[in-house]
């Protein structure tokens, strides 16, 4: 069946990755989640010294990018994992130590340029779902389905205050309300492909979704997309 490109991108915590895998698995599409990408550089940043006081050492992570290599491999579950120089990080990029450091490495052209050069290796062939901030802006801009997420910053914080607890995490809910408006603010006003709706994407706002309902409404438009219907 014709294939094709779904790009997913929204603010933190808008419950994009879990949309975008259900999709990816329906639709038997490949998923990758590019934060996990800016995560795992963030994570080498700070093992390496390169983030002190708050501040990203940029001269010093840009010289060392060519010895980062990411890769993603399925777990025992078939589910994709991220790996960092060969090492899986796929629990240890969800913290919120890094959460707090990686918009600033996100802002940083040369991380950029390398993360989207990969993911549009991965996604030439098509069939794959990718999420992320500026998927439908920058890295597939013909994507045939673009979608942008949005929810309430306490919803989204409520959610993954939620996750991080269930995880073990000492966090508190303040702190998680803070780093996601934090995120945004830095990801929306950033040089380099600021966050932002492409015109041509269909928003979705959540806040009063089930996960379910999402799901649907967004399959539907994928469906209309593949058979060409749009
Ligand atoms: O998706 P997630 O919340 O894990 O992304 C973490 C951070 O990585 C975002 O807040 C953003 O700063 C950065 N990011 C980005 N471009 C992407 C994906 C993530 O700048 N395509």
């Amino acid at each position: 069946m014709h294939k094709i490109t779904i790009a997913v991108d929204g603010y933190s915590s808008t419950g994009k990755s879990t949309v975008a895998k259900q999709l990816a698995d329906w639709l038997e599409y490949v998923y990758v989640d590019t934060g996990a990408m800016y995560r795992a550089v963030t994570l080498f940043a700070m093992r390496n010294d390169m983030i002190a006081e708050a501040t990203v050492n940029t001269a010093k992570l840009i010289a060392a990018l060519p010895s980062i290599q990411l890769e993603f491999k399925k777990n025992g579950s078939g589910k994709a994992e991220i790996h960092l120089n060969g090492e899986n990080v796929e629990k240890d990029i969800r913290h919120l130590d890094v959460s707090e450091y990686v918009s600033p490495v996100a802002t940083i052209s040369e991380v950029r340029r390398k993360l989207v050069e990969q993911q549009q290796k991965m996604g030439e062939g098509k069939g794959v779902v990718m999420d992320g901030r500026d998927i439908g802006t920058v890295v597939f801009p013909n994507a045939e389905l673009k979608i942008f997420m949005t929810a309430s910053a306490q919803q989204r914080a409520q959610r993954r205050y939620k996750e991080l607890l269930e995880r073990g995490d000492t966090v508190s809910y303040q702190d998680v309300l803070d780093n996601v408006q934090e995120r945004d603010h830095i990801d929306t006003t950033r040089k380099d492909s600021p966050l932002r709706k492409a015109n041509d994407a269909i928003e979705i706002d959540n806040s009063e979704m089930n996960l379910e309902d999402q799901f649907h409404t967004i399959l539907q438009l994928a469906k209309d997309r593949i058979a060409g219907r749009v």
